[in-house]
């Protein structure tokens, strides 16, 4: 595996590597990384020629500094995992690196980065459009990998290229989620988690599963006064949102009838860890 610090190296390398005819894959992370992430890899692996992880605890998508503060960093772990999957490149830029100066950039997305993670975390998505923009200009994929665990985050990315990046041609890859054991969804934040936590947080994944089983007997209200009901009727849980949307324009989803697909995503805190996961309904 190469590692490469500055943005001018990584794109030279790439711009040598796409004129020998390989294509790339690339996979934005934030370290800590798990099975999920590796996951991500072995797919863009599967897809492209040389794969490409960039590992940047981003500071803009951060919307509260205590949360950027105790974001779990464990790049040594991280570089022995990358090695155990055969990536080709990390890319691991610091903080002047990225950001030389201020980056001013203000992106509209609508309504997208509006609802459930935009409306409690506000800027973040802004944030992320940033710095994976950033990233995309440096490493000039041809695809890239992320994971439908943050599913708004996937919406918006697509949105990002679509409308803002016009002239690549980057095609946005989104790969299943995987879990704990338990039925968690893997996340750096777990890390976080005390064990008797994490043991608590399986209910979430539970509680959505159940709900897609019963789905055909209750109303699109029913279902989210159920998710939210069965997850805060455990003492360790808090659901900050659930919403039941569709997975283009992540709109409310009214009725069970309407033609598109529905999501059913979730934000719940166990202690102070606040954790993500979703449900697709069809
Ligand atoms: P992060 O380091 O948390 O920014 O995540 C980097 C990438 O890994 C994003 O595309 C995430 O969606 C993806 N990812 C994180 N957790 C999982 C998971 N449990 N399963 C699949 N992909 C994941």
């Amino acid at each position: 595996m190469i590692i490469i610090k500055t943005r001018k190296e990584i794109s030279e390398k790439i711009i040598q590597l796409k004129k020998e005819g390989k294509t790339i894959g690339f996979v934005p992370t934030m370290g800590a990384l798990h099975q999920g992430h590796l996951s991500l890899i072995e797919i863009a692996q599967k897809h492209t020629d040389v794969s490409v992880v960039s590992l940047f605890v981003n500071p803009t998508q951060f919307n509260n500094s205590k949360d950027l503060e105790k974001y779990p960093r464990t790049i040594e772990t991280d570089i022995d995992k990358l090695q155990s999957v055969c990536t080709d490149i990390l890319f691991l830029p610091n903080a002047d690196e990225m950001y030389p100066e201020e980056d001013t950039r203000v992106f509209d997305f609508g309504k997208l980065d509006k609802v459930m993670e935009g409306k409690y975390r506000s800027g973040h998505f802004n944030g992320v459009a940033q710095i994976v923009s950033k990233l995309f200009e440096s490493v000039l994929p041809d695809k890239a990998f992320f994971g439908l665990k943050d599913f708004q985050q996937y919406v918006i990315i697509k949105e990002l290229v679509k409308k803002f990046m016009p002239d690549t041609d980057i095609e946005i890859v989104g790969c299943p989620i995987i879990r704990e054991k338990g039925g968690l969804a893997m996340s750096s934040r777990n890390e976080l988690l005390g064990a008797v936590e994490r043991e608590n947080a399986n209910i979430i994944s539970k509680v959505l599963e159940k709900s897609k089983e019963i789905v055909n007997e209750k109303s699109v209200e029913e279902i989210k006064k159920y998710v939210v009901a069965e997850i805060n009727s455990n003492s360790f849980l808090k659901v900050e949102y659930f919403e039941i949307v569709d997975d283009v324009k992540l709109e409310n989803i009214k009725n069970w009838s309407e033609n598109n697909k529905k999501v059913g995503c979730v934000a719940v805190f166990c202690g102070e860890v606040r954790l993500i996961d979703n449900v697709y309904y069809n």
